[in-house]
């Protein structure tokens, strides 16, 4: 295919979120749909394989590939069409999540679905099926998708949706960039009659506390949210604080003109007079375990007063996207190659979730890996084949890995993992690192997983799509990151 343009393309150090892993691969980015079918065949003739990238929010290897060549899809970020009587959006791969609602808000719309940052792609988030502080409520970001376009290995551009093309449809959102490649989502926003939500703090002793509070609330809350202290013990233990928060109803903002702009969405450009690009390096300072339980300590002090406040207004990026008011927090973790932080984020049935949850801070204490951050979230069940979302709740843990810890880092999280499935529970491969081929078979229906893979060998016979996190689960990659220090290669 010599002559045919496949979009700019590079060699570069590619890596996941939490910079734990990477390597230097070749970059290829496609504009548009025509460059991309070039790409793919290029890399069939040279027999390499690709793996489909957005933003690359995804914490550990699902977008990363010590083989072959990394997919960026950034380029391909046109927002085709909005309508502003439905509030459907029409968005090629590459649409972020903060293009979404900054063209969303101001005609009075609000993404479905974001997580935690505004930086993911649209292809990202369904590939990925991405939760909000919503999921109990809206569900996620696939059963918000209308329809998509997914460009097959043979070139071959198909339509799918619950009527086009269910399998793929149902198989591809959440099927981690394995069965082709997104090239445009259709996806439904929310109405909103502000540019803020009400917000309150809900200060809990302890885990049952806060699980309870959350429970009771589901059926009217429009966002529910729990920040937990994983250094409490006892029984302090799952202490921490909620986030509630709700939509306001139609002519409850007199001043919606000036909330729904852009201009008020803003995050504020220093905190405490610190410019926000160097606040991570303050917090830096903090990023070891008695910093960290001394900052969780005082935020548990501080949410109590935050609950006294009552209800109080946010805007809904403010809300939303709290992580993204200090940029680069991550490099408090560490700044070298191989080192930052993994998530490890367990989702377990309603019925076992606090005993399971207790056991997973209990084992991070008895290691010596207390997660510096837990969040707590509510979900429901979707119908999507590889789906990690369950009619229970989920626990995110952030757990710092340095070369030092990395392999009873890795050790504890294979425990983690034996908890989880003994309570019944799910892995989420965005937050991946350190997942087993045996704790994924386990944690999957037996017979979603058989169809998924089989989908994938009737759609891509030639295993041209790839990923680190593909060899790693789902072939066994002896070289998979699971298995202890990365080699010099990753390191690269
Ligand atoms: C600070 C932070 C907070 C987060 N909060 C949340 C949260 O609240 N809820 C949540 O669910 N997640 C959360 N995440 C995870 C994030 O939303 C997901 O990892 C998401 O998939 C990232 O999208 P991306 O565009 O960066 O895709 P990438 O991470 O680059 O890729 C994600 C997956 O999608 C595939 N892919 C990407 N583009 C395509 C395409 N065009 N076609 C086919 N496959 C493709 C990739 O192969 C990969 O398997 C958070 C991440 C960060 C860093």
């Amino acid at each position: 295919m010599a002559g045919v343009d496949i979009g700019r393309v590079g060699v570069e150090r590619v890596e996941g979120w939490g910079m734990a892993v990477g390597s230097t691969v070749r970059v290829v980015r496609p504009r548009t749909v025509e460059q991309l079918r070039a790409a793919l065949r290029e890399a069939q003739s040279a027999g390499v394989s690709l793996a489909p990238r957005g933003t690359g929010c995804s914490y550990g290897d699902a977008s990363t590939t010590r083989h072959g060549w990394s997919l960026d899809l950034t380029g391909m970020n046109g927002i085709h069409d909005f309508d502003c009587g439905t509030g459907v959006a029409d968005l090629e791969a590459g649409v972020t999540i903060r293009q979404l609602w900054r063209t969303a808000l101001p005609q009075g719309w609000w993404p479905k679905v974001v997580s935690g940052t505004m930086f993911p792609t649209v292809a990202g988030a369904a590939g990925m099926n991405i939760h909000g502080k919503n999921n109990f409520k809206v569900g996620t970001f696939g059963d918000n998708v209308l329809d998509l376009d997914l460009l097959l290995a043979s070139g071959e551009l198909v339509t799918c949706s619950r009527e086009e093309n269910p399998d793929l449809f149902h198989a591809v959102i959440g099927g981690f960039g394995m069965l082709g490649v997104i090239t445009r989502v259709r996806t439904r926003t929310t109405r909103i009659h502000s540019g803020e939500v009400k917000v309150k703090g809900i200060s809990c002793h302890d885990l049952a506390e806060m699980m309870a509070y959350m429970d009771a609330h589901t059926g009217e809350a429009d966002y529910l949210v729990g920040w937990v202290d994983a250094f409490a013990r006892d029984e302090s233990l799952g202490r921490g604080l909620i986030h509630h928060a709700d939509y306001l109803e139609e002519g409850e903002d007199e001043d919606a003109a000036r909330t729904l702009t852009l201009a008020h969405q803003d995050l504020p450009t220093s905190i405490l007079g610190v410019p926000k690009g160097e606040v991570w390096r303050a917090l830096r300072l903090f990023n070891h375990p008695a910093g960290m339980r001394l900052m969780n300590a005082v935020k548990q002090v501080a949410g109590r007063m935050e609950e006294w406040q009552g209800f109080y207004r946010q805007s809904h990026a403010a809300f939303n996207f709290l992580l993204d008011y200090v940029p680069d927090w991550k490099y408090a973790y560490s700044r070298r190659a191989g080192e930052g932080l993994i998530q490890y984020q367990a989702f377990l049935p309603k019925e076992r979730a606090h005993e399971g949850f207790v056991r997973l801070f209990e084992e991070g204490h008895r290691s010596g890996h207390t997660p510096f951050l837990g969040v707590l979230k509510r979900h429901r069940p979707d119908p999507f084949w590889m789906t990690h979302a369950v009619d229970g709740w989920s626990m995110a843990m952030d757990l710092k890995v340095t070369e030092a810890n990395r392999a009873s880092l890795w050790e504890a999280c294979r425990r983690f993992s034996e908890i989880c499935l003994e309570v019944g529970g799910r892995f989420y491969f965005a937050k991946d690192l350190v997942i087993s081929p045996d704790a994924a078979r386990r944690a999957f229906p037996a017979e979603r997983l058989e169809a998924f893979l089989a989908l994938k060998a009737e759609v891509d016979p030639g295993g041209l799509f790839s990923t680190d996190l593909w060899r790693r689960v789902f072939e066994g990659d002896p070289e998979g990151a699971s298995h202890g220090p990365l080699g010099a290669e990753a390191c690269a």
